[in-house]
């Protein structure tokens, strides 16, 4: 008997396209990837596209609509597995970055004013797991090629996907680069999930985070270190938000409400 493909949907919420696009950029890759799945649904490269169940679901994109909420529930009741991909899905992504701090009306209003929304009732942008169980996480802005590849064909041999779970300062100390923070400039790789390979400090770049926050960051910690190096108070607050997305907004809402800045 021939082993059934494992059917797959690709699906984007709000956010700019760009994991998907990465997706469609695997070239030489994505002849290999459609013939070892059965791609049932990725409506950026496909027309005939299916609902049904589906072993796996990469979902990428924050979830900013009451029909976005409806969709996704149901994307998860179809599959055994979902993955969110890329920064928005992760973690909800720049949009979320002011998250929970009342102030999403006002903000709505100063840019569409009275403008009559008709076609979706819009709502504070959240991460994927604020709504549905989420399975795996693959971070990035967008994703990186090669992880989102050794994590499909992972998957496709039954396997689970290895994810990074160290901040980018490993990969960085790993090549040997010169540490930014100690140049006099503002580097979030502290913060910061690994994956990326430390692109950015490895070109002289400080890293600004749009990996996402680690599992297992200390804000407060690193805050008070980045503040005793006499780093802007204000200044790290908006680097620390910038990709942090709702997961990082609590945290730094809880260092704003303790008096931090003082
Ligand atoms: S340059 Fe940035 S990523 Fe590299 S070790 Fe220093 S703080 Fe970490
Ligand atoms: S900003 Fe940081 S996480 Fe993003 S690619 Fe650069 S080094 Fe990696």
């Amino acid at each position: 008997m021939t082993k059934q493909s494992p059917k797959v949907g690709i699906y984007g919420f709000t956010g700019c396209a760009g994991d998907q696009l990465m997706i469609l950029n695997c070239e030489d890759q994505l002849v290999d990837l459609f013939g070892a799945t059965e791609i049932r649904s990725f409506l950026m490269a496909k027309s005939d596209n299916h609902e049904g169940e589906l072993d796996v679901a990469f979902v990428e994109g924050s979830i900013s609509t009451d029909h976005q909420e409806k969709k996704l529930i149901d994307i998860r009741a179809r599959s055994k597995v979902l993955i969110a991909i890329g920064g928005c899905a992760c973690v909800g992504g720049p949009q979320a970055m002011m998250v929970g701090d009342g102030k999403w009306e006002e903000r709505f209003k100063k840019v569409y004013g009275n403008a009559k929304i008709t076609v979706a009732k819009a709502n504070e942008a959240k991460p994927l797991d604020a709504v549905v169980k989420v399975d795996m996480y693959i971070p990035g802005c967008p994703i990186d090629k090669t992880e989102f590849l050794s994590a499909v064909s992972k998957l496709v041999a039954g396997k689970h996907p290895y994810l990074y779970q160290f901040p980018v300062c490993n990969e960085c100390r790993w090549k040997e680069n010169p540490c930014i923070l100690y140049a006099g400039k503002f580097c979030g790789g502290p913060l910061t999930k690994a994956g990326c390979g430390a692109i950015c400090p490895t070109l002289g770049l400080p890293c600004v985070g749009c990996w996402g926050p680690t599992d297992d960051l200390n804000v407060s910690s690193e805050y008070q270190l980045l503040k005793e190096k006499g780093y802007d108070p204000d200044e790290i607050m908006k680097k620390l938000r910038k990709f942090g997305g709702a997961k990082l907004a609590e945290l730094v809402k809880d260092i704003e409400k303790k008096g931090a800045k003082a």
